[in-house]
């Protein structure tokens, strides 16, 4: 299966005109970008282009008395397929947890969409406890079949953001770990860069989660090449 890469923007850039520079320099790739919210819509505007949209957060309801929040049926309804949940960012920031996150999952695989849920450890934690943890709570109750449309990020902590990735070696024991415990895509995340990339597919990780890096268009269409 060819390697699933998605991108993740974060909280970038800060201008519609600087988003719509980086939509049409990564136009050709066959890849997921996960824009901020109020850029999903300028696809409309985009032409040509191989890529798909999702989201980096989402609700747990589908509507109601939520001020400030995003329904996965609003992302279905705009065409999206794929929403990011559980990113440590959020985990930390906005202490989203592990009981919101298995909501969260809930409400996008109702509305169709396919969740990336983000797993992993911070520096000095037991890796596979903090794992199996997750995994259990975040997934409690979810059926065998929609298991199986969730697509998992192995993101340790201390590597996000931090130049400091988990080598391809170890991240694959996280890899077969989670490999033990459900039978879906797993992606790596965390330092990125196109030096590295094709490791991690080399080592049997489904494809990679990119985000500092996704924002430099000659970086991310090198990752994307050489994985
Ligand atoms: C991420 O945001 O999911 C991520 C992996 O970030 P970075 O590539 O910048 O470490």
């Amino acid at each position: 299966m060819k390697p699933l890469i998605i991108a993740n923007w974060k909280c970038n850039p800060t201008n519609l005109i600087e988003a719509k520079k980086l939509f049409n320099k990564v136009r050709s790739l066959d890849v997921v970008i996960c824009p901020p919210f109020v850029y999903l819509n300028t696809r409309y505007k985009i032409q040509d282009t191989k890529y798909k949209l999702g989201a980096q957060n989402c609700h747990y309801e589908q509507s109601g008395t939520y001020t400030g929040e995003i329904s996965p049926k609003m992302l279905e309804d705009l065409g999206l397929k794929y929403v990011i949940i559980g990113h440590s960012e959020r985990r930390i920031h906005f202490k989203e947890t592990d009981e919101m996150i298995n909501k969260k999952l809930k409400a996008a695989l109702k509305a169709g969409l396919k969740p990336i849920l983000c797993i992993g450890e911070k520096k000095g934690e037991n890796a596979k406890k903090i794992i199996s943890g997750q995994l259990k709570k975040d997934l409690k109750g979810i059926s065998k079949k929609d298991l199986s449309k969730i697509i998992i990020a192995y993101e340790p902590v201390w590597a996000i953001g931090t130049g400091d990735f988990c080598k391809p070696d170890k991240a694959k024991k996280a890899l077969d770990f989670i490999k033990q415990k459900i039978n879906t895509r797993i992606l790596y995340g965390g330092s990125v860069n196109s030096k590295i990339s094709k490791s991690y597919i080399k080592v049997g990780f489904n494809g990679l989660l990119v985000g500092g890096a996704s924002l430099d268009a000659q970086e991310f269409i090198k990752i994307v090449k050489n994985a």
